[in-house]
């Protein structure tokens, strides 16, 4: 189906950061298309309970959450398909987004596929996930109050992650693959001086134990120089061994960093390409929080709907006119 309608906005992405920008623009007319991706609502589908996003004083679910910012953005006449994008063309304008054979067109884009928590790869990690495995110490730590936790990962997330949880745990093991860290040094100091934190190296995480009592009991770890396979208990396992943002179909298009995570012009919502913003995850590796990824969703709406009222002739180009 090649649907010939010019639209003014499409955003790509059904995560805090593509509901919000679909609300904004949504409420300024701009009639958006949500692509928002065949598992829509991005990684808060994948938590319990949500205790840190404002508004919710007893907390929220966050499937919930995700239902609630998507009913509110259709309330104001966004448009949603859930389904995932193949395919785009940022060369040209209309630019040309693409799901399967399917071909969309619209004058300006934003990009909100936002990044993926690194997993262990565990049957028994899936099995246990929210039921002791959690990707996230800044949303789950509170949970783990006197219980004894461990952390996965030698980077600063799992430093940071390790420190933050002696706050509430009683005992945090940090089990790392290598004996160096690619955290920075002052990071590692800072969590060796906590007594509260014990580091177990060079290990691997073989099981996440508990799956047969749907509650997670301890980790089966073994050791990468002794082959020595041994348990840890543990009520909370955190496995912080990185982000992977979903942007494997903008990379050749769109200016990134290293990591693959997009780059936007400071203090804005722009891309590289004019008329492409991106917003939330996709962006952002430092906060990856739902409450900053709806902030710059809403940043992108608001630059989005600034530049199309900017550019010369929009008037003209509106809506339904075919494609040549
Ligand atoms: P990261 O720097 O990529 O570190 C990931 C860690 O996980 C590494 O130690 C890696 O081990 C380990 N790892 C990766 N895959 C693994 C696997 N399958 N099994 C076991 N271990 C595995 O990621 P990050 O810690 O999330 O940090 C991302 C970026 O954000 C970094 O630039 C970091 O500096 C920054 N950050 C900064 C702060 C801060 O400054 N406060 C806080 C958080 C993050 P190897 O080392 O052996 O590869």
């Amino acid at each position: 189906m090649n649907d010939n309608r010019i639209r003014e906005l499409i955003i790509i992405g059904g995560g805090p950061a593509g509901y919000t920008a679909a609300l904004y623009s949504a409420r300024a007319n701009l009639e958006p298309l949500v692509i928002e991706g065949f598992q829509w609502g991005g990684q808060l589908m994948i938590t319990s309970d949500v205790e840190n996003y404002p508004g919710f004083a007893e907390g929220i679910m966050g499937p919930q959450l995700m239902g609630e910012f998507r009913r509110q953005a259709e309330r104001f006449g966004a448009e949603f398909l859930a389904d995932d994008v193949t395919r785009v063309d940022f060369s040209e304008r209309p630019f040309r987004v693409w799901v399967g054979d399917d071909e969309y067109l619209a004058e300006s884009v934003i990009v909100a596929t936002g990044a993926t928590a690194r997993q262990l790869n565990l049957e028994s990690e899936r099995a246990l996930h929210g039921r002791g495995v959690t990707y996230c110490a800044v949303c789950d730590a509170a949970f783990y109050r006197d219980k004894e936790v461990v952390v996965v990962g030698g980077g600063d997330s799992a430093m940071e992650e390790a420190i933050f949880l002696t706050k509430f745990a009683s005992k945090v093991t940090v089990l790392h693959r290598r004996d160096e860290f690619r955290a920075s040094p002052i990071m590692v100091d800072r969590a060796h001086s906590n007594e509260k934190i014990e580091f177990v190296t060079p290990v691997v995480v073989e099981e996440a134990l508990g799956a047969e009592d749907g509650k997670l009991t301890g980790v089966r770890i073994r050791n990468l120089e002794t082959d020595e396979v041994s348990e840890i208990a543990a009520d909370g396992l955190f496995v912080a061994i990185g982000h992977d943002p979903t942007t494997k179909l903008f990379v050749d298009q769109l200016d990134h960093d290293e990591a693959g995570y997009l780059v936007t012009q400071p203090g804005s919502t722009a891309t590289n390409v004019e008329g492409v913003f991106a917003a939330g995850d996709v962006v952002d590796h430092v906060y990856r929080q739902a409450v900053t990824a709806a902030g710059m969703g809403s940043m992108a709406a608001l630059d989005a709907e600034r530049w199309l009222a900017a550019r010369e002739g929009h008037a003209a180009t509106a809506l339904t006119a075919p494609r040549s």
